[in-house]
Formats: structure tokens, C-alpha cells, sequence
């Protein structure tokens, strides 16, 4: 005798067949909550060698950290400069993106934090938002004004650059630059696997720009768009990809999307809560940790986050 098994709403919804022919819905098929009770939660980043994953609950200025083996959620930081996006450098070291505090910083293998760019041409940065490593040890941020806006996510402040950029800090002699301008508001950024490529989000314009990285490795061709967001569904935010090429996005209200290179929307992950980071990690990289408004989701996926170590 089979026991009924209550009704559970899909999660998957597939909008072009090669979401169901690459196996983009034979993982988990429910979400599992881990942890519930941030203000906003943003920046999941898996620390591989500590099995755990950090996050931001960025209106408590707070940053948190879940345990895999354990499923322990404890205080990493507080205050925390109301940081935002979070990743690991070459070395694995935590960056984090701090609204609060508009700089962006690196936390040192001893616990202490160097300031990588809070400043561009004297004046302050807006408040960055996310960024991505290049694996020549550059660090590429976005700098929306999202965080000075209000005091709820940082602190209200009138920008004095007065344009919401994309920039690089250089490796060896610390120069914050500019490499991609005219943006509504900046927010997730990644390279393509071959680094050829630089994906940026802008979440006020609804769409994804893709950049053409030149062979210096250091500056940008001009931009152009890579798909539009779902017209009044929602907005983007970060941006991860997969190691069959494809593109999974948080898209604000709508849920995690998944693009083919092609920029195809293929299917969605559908969400209780709205999405606004994704983070693949886990033993086999291909664990997805979703943060959505109040909460730490994840799904075990059959597909794997692309192997490198910025994620
Ligand atoms: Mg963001």
C-alpha cells in the first residue's frame, strides 16, 4: 500500500525543450529551505575547502554563515558595512561588496580586511553590488547607487560620481578603472568559462549586456544586449553559469532563470519567495543556493556550476 503523498507545485516549468533534453530538471524536485529570518538576504558564496557557504542579510548588517554537515547557521559579521555580493579571489579569499560602507574588501586569510577600491578619482563610490575575479587576479565590480538611495539597505548619501559604472582593480598596482559605463543599475557580473566574454545585469534597464573582453584582458569592446528580462515579471540580478554554457539568473520576482548561450530563455525555477542571488557550490559544485527575500533555499541539480573557483 503506497501512503498519499501530498500535492507539491512543480518547480521546474520548461519554456523551450532543451531545458528537458540538457537535464536541466533531473535534480532535486523540491526546494529546501535552510535557513528563514534575514531582512533581505543576497551574496551566497560556497567555501569549498570549510564546506560551509556566507551570506548577506544586508538591511540587518549582518553576514551569515550555514554549515553543510551540519546545517548550523551562525553569525560570520556584524556589522558588516551592509554588504551585498560575496565571492572568493584566486586564493580563496572572501571579496565582498559593502554597501554600507561603499568599498569593496578583501577578508585576509587572518581574519583581517584589506580595502580594495572605495574611491574613483577621489570620489567615493556609489555602493558596490557584486563582483567577479578574472584569472589573472583582477577584480571586476558593479557600482549601482542602490545602497545610498536609502538608509535601508546602507546609508542615504548623494553620489559624487554620478554614473553607475562597471570597473576592474588591477592585481599588481591596486588602479580602480572603468570599463563599462551608461547603465541604469549595474548589479551581477560574470565571465564566460574561456573569460572571453564579461555578462552584466542591469536591473533598472531589465536586461543582461554581454561585453567582448579585448586581448589585453584589461578593457571591454562595446556592449551589447543579451536578453531582455520577461516584460513586468521581473528583474535581474546575479548571474551563474552552468558547464553546458547556459546562464541561470536570479530574476527578481520571476524566480531563477536559465538562458541558452543563444539567449533563449529555456525554463525557470520556480520560488516561494523572491529570488535575488544564486551561488552554485557543494562537494560536486552542483548544489544551487538560492537566497530569496527571507531566506537560504537550495537544490541539488543535475546540471554543475561551472569549475572555477569565482563563483
Ligand atoms: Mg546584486
Amino acid at each position: 500500500m503506497s501512503l498519499p503523498l501530498p500535492p507539491r507545485p512543480a518547480i521546474y516549468e520548461i519554456l523551450d525543450d532543451r531545458f528537458r533534453t540538457g537535464k536541466c530538471t533531473n535534480g532535486d524536485q523540491q526546494l529546501e529551505k535552510l535557513y528563514e529570518g534575514c531582512r533581505w538576504a543576497e551574496g551566497p558564496v560556497y567555501l569549498p575547502a570549510w564546506r560551509q557557504l556566507i551570506w548577506s542579510d544586508i538591511p540587518n548588517d549582518r553576514m551569515l554563515r550555514w554549515d553543510e554537515q551540519t546545517g548550523a547557521v551562525s553569525l560570520f559579521r556584524s556589522p558588516a558595512g551592509h554588504s551585498n555580493g560575496n565571492t572568493l579571489d584566486l586564493q580563496g579569499r572572501l571579496i565582498s561588496c559593502e554597501q554600507g560602507n561603499r568599498r569593496v574588501t578583501r577578508t585576509e586569510h587572518d581574519g583581517s580586511v584589506t580595502v580594495l577600491a572605495d574611491r574613483f578619482e577621489g570620489k567615493r563610490l556609489n555602493s558596490p553590488n557584486d563582483s567577479t575575479v578574472r584569472s589573472d587576479g583582477s577584480i571586476w565590480f558593479s557600482d549601482p547607487d542602490f545602497g545610498i538611495t536609502s538608509d535601508y539597505e546602507g546609508h542615504r548619501a548623494e553620489p559624487e560620481i554620478g554614473g553607475c559604472n562597471v570597473y576592474r582593480v588591477d592585481p599588481a598596482t591596486g588602479e580602480v578603472r572603468i570599463v563599462a559605463d551608461g547603465f541604469g543599475g549595474p548589479n551581477g557580473l560574470v565571465f564566460s568559462a574561456d573569460e572571453s566574454r564579461l555578462y552584466v545585469s542591469d536591473t533598472r534597464a531589465g536586461h543582461i549586456r554581454v561585453f567582448d573582453v579585448r586581448e589585453d584582458g584589461t578593457t571591454l569592446s562595446d556592449g551589447k544586449v543579451f536578453t531582455e528580462c520577461r516584460p513586468e515579471k521581473g528583474r535581474f540580478d546575479n548571474i551563474r553559469f552552468d558547464d553546458g554554457g547556459r546562464l541561470w539568473v536570479a530574476a527578481l520576482g520571476d524566480g531563477v532563470h536559465c538562458y541558452d548561450p543563444d539567449g533563449t530563455l529555456l525554463g525557470r525555477i520556480v520560488m516561494p519567495e523572491t529570488v535575488s542571488n544564486i551561488a552554485f557550490g557543494g562537494p560536486k559544485n552542483n548544489r544551487l543556493f538560492i537566497t530569496a527575500n527571507t531566506s537560504l533555499y537550495s537544490l541539488v541539480m543535475a546540471v554543475t556550476g561551472v569549475p572555477r573557483i569565482r563563483r
